[in-house]
């Protein structure tokens, strides 16, 4: 027994126990390239996740990681057979359930370890936070350090990040990259759009044809190891900083 993953911890050991801060992994199910599986965002946040609250943990920090919740938004991605979806409304409500139970025991933060670019939790904190007394934040684990010094081209979706790093956690369930499609992004028409700083969803059979988004022939164990080392550490920091943060006196 890992006594810092909940779905391993008894109730012996939870009841005699007092955690500071839990954390929520949210993943998808959703069709990555030619050679990811479907469970890609939630191995990646299960096993990322367990690293990380383990190393806080043997440095002391009392920290519990939840089962990771399987199921994103895909509503950019209803056309692909089993991407399976949870509109931002149905998770809000989820959330605000997992609060709920949370605020009966004596954990007072909450971290969403968010693993899908299309998950964003930020509306739903600022919603939810007035009326609970639990500290509520999130953290996209893919921007806890610099890629760019990890990989010439990350790419977002089964690219060379994604792909190294599941060549490193699970690479059982990594297929042959020359199964894999060159991930080929289509720019918008306009130009606002091109340059970022107008958005609208994008609907991914029109952005890519084999589902990814970014190269992932380049995608080495060696490089998805070290940047998960890395990534790793930088969220046990967080969890353990975190830890010693009086909720109600968050700034300096
Ligand atoms: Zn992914």
């Amino acid at each position: 027994m890992r006594p810092y993953v909940l779905a391993e911890a008894t109730w012996k050991f939870i009841r005699e126990t007092r955690f500071d801060v839990a954390v929520l992994p949210w993943g998808a199910t959703e069709a990555h390239n030619y050679h990811l599986p479907y469970g890609t965002d939630t191995i990646e946040c299960d096993r990322l996740g367990e690293r990380a609250v383990g190393a806080a943990w043997e440095r002391g920090a009392k920290v519990v990681l939840l089962p990771t919740i399987p199921f994103g938004v895909q509503t950019g991605q209803l056309d692909i057979p089993f991407c399976l979806n949870l509109n931002p409304s149905t998770q809000a409500a989820i959330l605000h359930d997992l609060v709920r139970s949370l605020e009966m025991h004596a954990v007072r933060r909450l971290v969403i370890l968010n693993g899908h670019g299309g998950n964003d939790f930020r509306q739903m904190i600022r919603e939810l936070q007035p009326k609970t007394s639990i500290f509520l934040c999130q953290v996209n684990w893919y921007a806890a350090v610099n890629a760019r010094d990890f990989f010439d081209e990350p790419g977002d979706h089964g690219g060379d990040l994604e792909t190294s790093v599941m060549l490193h956690l699970a690479p059982e369930l990594v297929g042959p990259l020359s199964d894999a499609g060159p991930g080929d992004v289509r720019k918008p028409r306009v130009r606002a759009m091109r340059e970022g700083w107008a958005w609208a969803p994008r609907r991914w059979t029109q952005v890519t044809s084999d589902t990814g988004v970014g190269n992932p022939r380049a995608a080495t164990e060696e490089k998805g190891a070290r940047y998960a080392a890395a990534l790793t550490a930088a969220l046990a920091d967080f969890f353990v900083e975190l830890a010693a943060m009086d909720p109600k006196s968050p700034y300096e």
